[in-house]
């Protein structure tokens, strides 16, 4: 596509890989940089797990299991079942083909690779040509604080099914975490025409890259449009627990909400058609279409309309 400028889009998991392969269907490589959320990262058998950047890997290199709605395609499943039969903890679904991924991270940070340079390394891998970054080198983990407790966040999700009330929730490190060195350069490059927000969880996968330190700041001081996709439609979260945790949270589970929650961030939110009819007070624009990417065509559309409000 003729797009005049670089985009970055801050993206978490499957919402916003969604997303992500649709711009990267239009964009040329050199055009698009994806900032993927690390807050999820886990260690789980003395491997580096990295659900965000995986689920972002599987879906752009084409193999991802779109049903499930996580992991990979053709997956099997023999040294999960053998983990099983040892007694092991089984709450975290460690597929065979998954496991190499983190098994060759593990290998490539263990030889000195930083987080940036195993994950290209491992996109190459997959022939992502496209440019997809983690937020941070540095570890940062996401802590929900809930009626049980502290839960890191793979517990909270997947351990405990998202079930215990949420009061709060935290970055553990981030204080001390810098934005990776892509992330930084395309924060620094005169070349950047626009920022979108994907469709991702704002307060677990948006919320830890924006609360890298001097990155909502800058973001703010660079005056491009920063547009972002609202992630609830009709009341509601399409996958996951962001609709639940607005309410937990005593904030509106509305497109209102996710403007009030991005506030000055934005210039402009993208609303599903069908929440026309949803007051809203906002300061930023706020642009109707087809939010709900179903089929290939759907995430095509969507980037295209995302690109177009960018356009100077
Ligand atoms: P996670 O880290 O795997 O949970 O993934 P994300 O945070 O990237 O995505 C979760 C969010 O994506 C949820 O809040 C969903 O409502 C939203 N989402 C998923 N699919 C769609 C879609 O097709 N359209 C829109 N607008 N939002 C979506």
């Amino acid at each position: 596509m003729n797009f005049g400028g670089k985009v970055l889009a801050l993206c978490g998991g499957v919402g916003g890989a969604k997303l992500a392969l649709g711009l990267t269907e239009i964009l040329d490589p050199g055009q698009l940089r994806v900032v993927v959320n690390t807050g999820d990262d886990f260690t789980h058998f003395g491997l580096p797990i990295c659900p965000d950047l995986d689920t972002v890997m599987y879906t752009l290199g084409g193999v991802s299991n779109r049903q499930q709605g996580w992991g990979r395609e053709g997956e099997s499943w023999n040294c999960f079942d053998t983990l099983k039969d040892l007694g092991a903890e089984t709450w975290f679904q460690l597929g065979d083909r998954d496991l190499a991924v983190h098994l060759q991270r593990r290998a490539l940070l263990d030889a000195g690779y930083s987080l940036s340079e195993a994950t290209a390394t491992l996109y190459q891998g997959f022939d992502v040509r496209h440019d997809v970054v983690p937020m941070t080198d540095d570890p940062v983990a996401t802590i929900i604080e809930s009626a049980q407790g502290d839960l890191p966040f793979q517990h909270y999700f997947v351990r405990h099914r998202c079930q215990p009330a949420i009061t709060g929730y935290r970055f553990n490190g981030i204080e001390d975490a810098r934005p990776s060195p892509g992330f930084q350069a395309i924060l620094d490059d005169p070349a950047l025409a626009g920022i979108i927000v994907c469709p991702s969880n704002p307060f677990v996968s948006v919320s830890p890259i924006l609360s890298l330190p001097g990155v909502r700041e800058r973001i703010g001081k660079l005056g491009v449009p920063v547009i972002a996709v609202s992630p609830i439609v009709g009341g509601a979260a399409i996958k996951g627990p962001a609709a639940k945790m607005f309410r937990e949270l005593d904030l509106p589970v509305s497109n209102q909400g996710v403007a009030d929650f991005y506030g000055d961030l934005l210039s402009t939110l993208v609303v599903n058609d069908s929440d026309r009819s949803e007051p809203l007070n906002v300061s930023t624009q706020v642009y109707y279409c087809r939010t709900l990417m179903h089929s290939l065509a759907d995430k095509v559309a969507l980037a295209e309309a995302c690109l177009s409000i960018l356009k100077p």
